[in-house]
């Protein structure tokens, strides 16, 4: 028989409404520009999705987590990231006052030393067949949820897309990734629910997907078919992967209407010495020679690039982030290189150079946080300040919302000139009403979900 334990998980709590992360904010140097806050916790989602007898609750506010808690609990779980710290330490002071019986802790923030001793059980790697053990239940193949973001410009929706992961891990071994710690083995969706989650974003006017898997094409004939549903629903659809990968595959994807319109990639460095320390077998000529291809099909590229290497001088970081502007790429995410808890690279660091920073939020990748032999922290920050505004200028933005503007046009003919402002329709015309919407997988259709048990829906 199933357990009746009450289980109650959240995230780390915001102090006032625009304390969300902003993955824009972060990376593109510009007070004019869009946001995407991350609002929405997708390991909750998941979570909820699959066991639908957990409540959650995403990014509450102090006094909505104070609220929650006053139910009685059986446990409390807390999913967060390392620069969440502070916050989920107040949490489970707090929570411990409050004689919640057990304490657990999720996502990639367990892995940082001395959270295991603050929580009486923390998950590493995804979480839903513990869960489900505990519970006392058996889990079905794993059910994806409907997730849609926003994108926002000012107080104001401009556009939403829906959100798709197709696997879930990485099996490479990349030394400064804490994925290959997290979730050293990867497991696919299945596609008859990737299918049902397509659908329903196109049933509520949704032409945009994002697949955010870390590495979408690690399993090729799963993605392979994952590319024949988006197809199937017409959809317009980006990713993030390999350069190689997307560059051999960018005219299958786009042949016969297919409307793969932007990959994110991991260009990671044009210094080969570097790039082999990390494990990463990339050869930065070959690099250059995919994201070419990529581009001479009219695709979105956003590059993901790494400075700071242990070889690495002011010069070599110039000289190179130069080299990557000239490639005119549409967006590029700049970051330092951060030893991460648990990952290679943080070994390695830690006894060479030593580790300075203790303050958990500059673990964003934004900020030097260990002795570098040859670069000061304000150095290194400067320079990644300055590459983040070299190569992401105000056009090559312009450059890209014309481009798939073409792109609709070409797809759609005229219909495509209203495709923008349609989105934006829905954009706005989307409203749960504040509720989080879930597959009913009891009685079919939908769930509206919000946290409140004083009014239980
Ligand atoms: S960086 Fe990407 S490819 Fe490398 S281990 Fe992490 S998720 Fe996998």
């Amino acid at each position: 028989m199933a357990s009746d334990k009450k289980i109650l998980l959240t995230t780390a709590y915001i102090k006032h409404k625009n304390d969300y992360y902003d993955w824009v904010g972060s990376n593109i140097p510009s007070k004019i520009r869009l946001s995407r806050p991350r609002k929405i916790s997708y390991a909750l989602r998941f979570i909820k999705q699959n066991l639908p007898e957990v409540e959650i609750l995403e990014y509450p506010t102090w006094d909505e987590y104070e609220h929650a808690l006053a139910h009685s609990w059986d446990v409390v779980g807390f999913s967060f990231y390392i620069n969440d710290i502070y916050k989920i330490k107040e949490m489970i002071k707090f929570a411990r006052d409050n004689s919640v019986p057990e304490l657990w802790g999720g996502n990639y923030g367990v892995l940082t030393k001395g959270m295991e001793k603050l929580l009486d059980r923390g998950f590493i790697g995804y979480s839903e067949p513990e869960i489900a053990k505990y519970l006392k239940k058996k889990l079905t193949p794993i059910i994806h949820p409907p997730i849609i973001n926003d994108l926002e410009f000012g107080p104001f929706n401009v556009t939403r897309f829906g959100v798709l992961f197709t696997t879930r891990g990485c099996t490479h071994s990349c030394k400064f990734c804490q994925t290959p710690v997290f979730q050293p083995n990867s497991e696919v969706v299945p596609l008859e629910s990737l299918e049902k989650v397509v659908k329903y974003y196109k049933d509520v006017g949704i032409n945009f997907i994002g697949i955010f898997d870390e590495n979408f094409g690690l399993h090729r004939k799963h993605a392979g078919e994952v590319v024949k549903i988006l197809n199937k629903y017409n959809m317009y659809w980006a990713c993030m992967a390999r350069a190689e990968y997307v560059a051999k595959q960018v005219r299958t994807w786009t042949a016969n209407g297919g409307k793969f319109v932007g990959a994110g990639v991991g260009i990671e460095s044009f210094n080969a010495e570097a790039l082999q320390d990390m494990n990463k077998k990339f050869d930065p000529k070959k690099i250059i020679a995919d994201l070419l291809t990529i581009k001479e099909n009219n695709i979105g590229i956003l590059g993901y690039y790494i400075i700071g290497f242990e070889n690495e001088t002011e010069r070599s970081i110039k000289r190179n982030l130069i080299k990557l502007k000239d490639l005119k790429i549409d967006l590029n995410q700049i970051t330092i290189v951060t030893p991460l808890p648990k990952t290679q690279l943080w070994n390695d660091i830690e006894s060479k150079y030593g580790i300075f920073e203790d303050d958990y939020t500059k673990y964003d990748t934004k900020h030097l946080v260990w002795h570098h032999p040859n670069l000061s922290k304000e150095r290194l920050e400067g320079l990644m300040h300055w590459g983040l505004s070299m190569t992401n200028p105000r056009k090559s933005i312009m450059r890209m919302v014309f481009r798939f503007h073409r792109l609709l046009h070409i797809n759609e003919g005229f219909r495509g000139f209203g495709m923008l402002p349609r989105s934006l329709y829905y954009a706005k015309k989307f409203d749960t009403g504040g509720y989080k919407i879930f597959f009913d997988t009891e009685n079919g259709g939908l769930l509206r979900y919000k946290f409140d048990l004083d009014h239980p829906v």
